[in-house]
């Protein structure tokens, strides 16, 4: 059964953009609380451990160098369905396939650099959540 939670990160190029506020404001609007939320900045290696699963990819090398470029915005949502509601939010991977209106169509520059994270499953949401948070920084 779906859970109601879900992790998201603001990735440092949407950061260094300009694109914080607008993007928080797409996500409250789009139904989703912020039960938690900081303004961090991921280390390579903790980058590394973050995007583990991608490791035998071509473009993990330099998703870990660009996750670690610069601070992050790292939060947990709360929503009805909120893993797979986050996802259509945002869009496509690649944002020339996003559709219109979604995040990663609005502030995304590239594949890669794809302005938003969302969790991939409820599982994962769990995981990243407690990546970033202890349970007394979730309200
Ligand atoms: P998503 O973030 O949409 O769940 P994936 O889990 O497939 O996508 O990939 C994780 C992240 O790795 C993406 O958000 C993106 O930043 C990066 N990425 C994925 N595919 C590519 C690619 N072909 N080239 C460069 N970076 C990529």
């Amino acid at each position: 059964m779906a859970t109601n939670r879900t992790f998201t990160m603001i990735k440092p190029g949407a950061v260094r953009n300009g694109h914080i506020g607008a993007i928080l404001e797409h996500i409250v609007a789009g139904g989703f609380k912020i039960v938690a939320m900081k303004y961090t900045k991921l280390s390579a290696e903790k980058a590394g451990e973050f995007y583990a699963v991608h490791k035998e990819r071509p473009f993990y090398g330099e998703l870990v160098d660009f996750m670690s470029s610069g601070p992050i915005v790292a939060a947990v949502l709360e929503k009805d369905n909120a893993v797979e509601d986050f996802r259509t939010l945002i869009g496509s991977t690649n944002p020339a396939e996003a559709a219109e209106g979604t995040v990663r169509a609005k502030y995304a520059t590239s594949i890669g650099e794809n302005a938003v994270h969302g969790s991939d499953s409820d599982e994962n949401a769990a995981i990243e959540s407690s990546f970033h948070f202890s349970g007394t920084e979730i309200y």
